[in-house]
């Protein structure tokens, strides 16, 4: 017997808990999700969230989904896993596991198996089905992309001090 805590949270709790945590900073009005990239040893490499490039204002662009193209976010807001993947500037994302709240979408899949990413963890699902989350699926499964329903345990994650 070590004394050693036992409540302490999983790896798995960890790295979604960051992901929702980087979800939380998106000015995205219906849908904030967040990625965190994680290296073969447990070691956080990057972090992302949906929402527009450097110098594109968030007060001046609009977030609104109906309209012209230009006259919607579509045009404009980059998925949180795809700002996880260009926010790394460390090298290779060979071989790393991606954490995520939201399935990725089409678009996103094809940068997430073109940089290497080994192993996707999911939490949210709620496009399953739809032409999209098909085509990214398809993609993922081609290219051998291990994909992983996150299994929440239920616990809050809070710190007591
Ligand atoms: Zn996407």
């Amino acid at each position: 017997m070590s004394g050693k805590r036992t409540d302490y949270i999983s790896w798995d709790e960890y790295f979604m808990g960051i992901a929702q945590l980087s979800a939380m900073r998106s000015k995205d009005p219906n849908t904030q999700v967040g990625a965190c990239i994680v290296s073969q040893e447990n070691k956080i490499l990057s972090m992302g969230y949906n929402g527009f490039p450097k110098g594109c204002d968030d007060d001046e662009y609009p977030w609104n989904r109906e309209g012209d193209l230009c006259d919607s976010k579509y045009a404009y807001v980059t998925h949180s896993e795809l700002n996880a993947i260009l926010n790394y500037r460390g090298g290779s994302l060979e071989g790393t596991k991606l954490y995520v709240t939201l399935f990725p979408c089409n678009e996103c899949a094809k940068a997430i198996i073109q940089v290497g990413i080994a192993e996707l963890v999911y939490a949210d699902d709620k496009y399953n089905g739809t032409p999209a989350n098909l085509a990214s699926r398809r993609m993922l499964t081609s290219a051998g992309v291990k994909m992983t329903p996150y299994r929440s345990n239920g616990r809050i994650l809070e710190l007591k001090v």
